[in-house]
């Protein structure tokens, strides 16, 4: 029987009972002369938003990243845009619409009362970013402008071209910077977190080492925030940057942080096909691409396998022998559809032999009509950044005109395959985003607490800066309210001590292998075990037999791995050795995750439970809870604990797409 926590929602009905519970945060009041030192790692959009909010209210913070500069986290790769509920549009938006959109799109498995809080800031987070003069895309007459992404029938995206979450670091950089010249913020770049010191069951600090020295240093702090990013590189391939890693996120749960609902992996269906096996990154083609480019295959087999061959190309093939798979399963959304569903039906296809490039792995997403219809320079004016991206790395530009058939010009479109691209999971945390160690906050992508099973487009950068910006200030002061009587702990306890001493032991247990191996090479070993078992279908023996693979890997990495080099100075083989050891335990999580979970939703699908059209099939009377995952040692199944949801404002129904 597993053990059972609840996350300090109020009872009652909503949304009255959120607004009192909100009030109630407001107590401790912000303009106080805290003295209070608070550790911020990550300096992304969520590390760094919450870093200069922090700073600005008076707190000591010191925030640390692994890049050269705060303003190279992962978070500048964002492409498509960040979701408010302004309804500039005029088209029925609504904070309760943005609301009922998320909880549906993440298939009802998210929190209630979180993503109302969130769906309710997300227009203050427009506010804030347009004051710092965040470049926003504006209409004609100066509004802001928007565009529509999958899973919601309204235009609230809020973009700067293709490069949003760039411009929205650089005004959350602008502020972090304001406050470290004002002294609030002591910035700590090339740093990583290795460890977090827990004293008398509280975070009191972290150990972590200087990449450029490879010198292990301690800080101390009254709270602990980790923002450090998902763990999607878990699968190697992704589309994430290389350098993301889940280590901080996973040392705090093997000190004992729930990790939740670890197997609800994103799989986006608009990544540029894998072309080779010499690949270290998938590049993400954004979603706001589907606005205007429509997704096809040949509805001929004959089609698909000249394509295959390259005896044909994808503008020789006329309209009337298109299939254009979305727009027929799901009429209402069309091209729109959430993206695990989108994901999932091109997979279909491929399987069923459709598949448009030489590994059959690939579908179109072609701009014949928009072009023809808007004409050349309105994409370009929407997506001319991506359109180049493209270019660059395949050598065709979607915007050349390639043939004409019954006066109709057709142009050269895009191929596109779903990867790995974010994670809904991550570390437990309550509705003030505290973990389950006092103390340890968790913000971002790095905890699990909005999107439920699946996230909707547009949605991590609007939850990043939510957290950042405008609840964590607020609720972290909850917990330091009782906190400020006590002085920060010195660095020189032994709990410090034992910290420091374990990741040292570790740093030399990973040099001393001398075996045979690359880190590079176990890494894509274990990401191709990932993503057959553990990917985008899977089937309770086929995660089975991959625990087994990881299990056999990772004695692989323990005996055989080579690193060179030493623990002196800048290396970044010890580096990347410690990220895989910890990706190993994220794997094995996954796996663990989604076999305790027989039942489909969003981003996990389990082949076992599918309707007959092929659409996930949720199983809510025994799978409607958060499950949270204590660390039970290496090499032991972890626990799982439930987090039972309770629905009050939403109905729960199953996912409709069509109509
Ligand atoms: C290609 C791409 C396009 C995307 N487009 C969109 C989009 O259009 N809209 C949208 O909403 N979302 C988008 N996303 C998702 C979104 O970009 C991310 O979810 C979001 O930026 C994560 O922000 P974060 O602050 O939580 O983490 P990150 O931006 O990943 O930042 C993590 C920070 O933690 C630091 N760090 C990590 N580990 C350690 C450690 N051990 N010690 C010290 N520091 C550490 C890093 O240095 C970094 O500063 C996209 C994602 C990708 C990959």
């Amino acid at each position: 029987m597993a053990k059972v926590i609840d996350s300090k929602i109020p009872a009652g009905p909503v949304p009255e009972k959120w607004k009192e519970y909100k009030a109630h945060q407001r107590l401790v009041n912000p303009k106080n002369k805290l003295k209070l030192d608070i550790i911020v790692v990550g300096t992304g959009l969520a590390g760094a938003s919450a870093a200069a909010s922090l700073g600005e209210m008076g707190f000591n913070v010191y925030n640390f990243c692994i890049q050269d500069s705060p303003r190279r986290a992962h978070s500048i790769a964002a492409q498509g845009g960040i979701n408010a509920a302004k309804c500039y549009q005029n088209d029925g938006d609504s904070v309760y619409r943005l609301f009922y959109d998320t909880v549906k799109g993440g298939d009802y498995r998210a929190r209630e009362a979180n993503v109302y809080r969130l769906a309710e800031v997300s227009n203050n987070i427009i506010d804030q970013c347009v004051a710092q003069g965040v470049p926003f895309a504006r209409e004609y007459g100066g509004m802001l402008a928007n565009r529509s992404f999958g899973g919601a029938q309204v235009s609230r995206t809020f973009y700067a071209k293709g490069q949003t979450g760039q411009q929205l670091l650089l005004g959350a950089y602008s502020s972090l910077s304001c406050q470290v010249q004002a002294k609030k913020v002591k910035l700590f770049t090339r740093y990583e977190m290795e460890d977090v010191v827990i004293v008398d069951g509280r975070a009191r600090g972290i150990i972590a080492k200087n990449l450029t020295t490879g010198k292990l240093e301690r800080f101390s702090a009254n709270a602990v925030v980790i923002a450090t990013g998902g763990y999607g590189n878990t699968y190697f391939l992704s589309t994430n940057a290389m350098g993301c890693n889940c280590t901080a996120a996973v040392q705090c749960y093997r000190k004992g942080a729930y990790f939740a609902n670890p197997s609800y992996v994103q799989i986006h269906p608009t990544c540029i096909p894998v072309h080779g096996d010499k690949q270290s990154k998938l590049t993400l083609m954004s979603e706001s691409l589907r606005n205007d480019g429509r997704i096809w295959v040949p509805k001929k087999l004959e089609d698909a396998k000249a394509l295959q061959q390259g005896t044909k190309q994808g503008w020789e093939i006329p309209e009337e022998d298109r299939d254009y798979y979305l727009e027929r399963r799901y009429p209402a959304f069309g091209n729109l559809v959430p993206r695990d569903v989108a994901s999932r039906a091109a997979k279909e296809r491929c399987d069923k032999g459709f598949g448009v490039n030489n590994t059959g792995l690939a579908v179109f997403l072609d701009f014949s009509e928009s072009i023809n219809r808007l004409g050349l320079d309105v994409i370009m004016q929407r997506y001319g950044n991506l359109f180049e991206m493209y270019e660059e790395i395949t050598d065709v530009f979607p915007g050349d005109v390639a043939n004409e058939i019954n006066g109709v010009k057709y142009y050269k479109p895009m191929m596109i395959y779903p990867a790995i691209h974010y994670t809904m999971g991550g570390i437990w945390v309550d509705y003030e985003l505290q973990t389950s160690i006092p103390g340890l906050f968790a913000i971002g992508e790095c905890n699990f607490s909005d999107h439920g099973a699946n996230r909707l487009g547009a949605s991590a950068l609007m939850q990043g800066l939510a957290d950042g910006y405008f609840v964590l200030p607020y609720t972290i002061q909850n917990y330091l309210a009782d906190q400020a009587v006590w002085p920060k702990v010195a660095t020189d306890r032994k709990e410090f001590d034992e910290a420091e001493k374990a990741v040292n032991a570790e740093l030399d247990r990973l040099l001393g292998i001398k075996g045979k191996r690359s880190v590079d090479s176990i890494h894509k070993e274990l990401g191709h075990i990932m993503w057959e078992y553990v990917g985008m279908g899977r089937t309770a023996e086929g995660l089975k037999t991959g625990l087994k693979k990881m299990h056999d890997l990772e004695k692989e990495f323990d005996t055989n791995l080579f690193v060179p080099g030493t623990k002196e100075g800048l290396n970044v083989e010890l580096d990347k050795a410690v990220h895989l050891r910890d990706f190993f335990t994220m794997g094995q999580l996954v796996a663990f995750d989604a076999l305790s979970r027989n039942e489909s939703c969003g981003g996990h699908f389990r082949e076992e439970y599918q309707t007959e059209e092929g659409e996930a099939k949720r199983d809510d009377e025994h799978y409607f809870y958060v499950g949270c995952w204590e660390y039970k040692g290496k090499g032991n199944e972890p626990e799982l604990i439930k987090e039972p949801l309770e629905y009050e404002a939403i109905k729960v129904q199953t996912r409709n797409y069509k109509n």
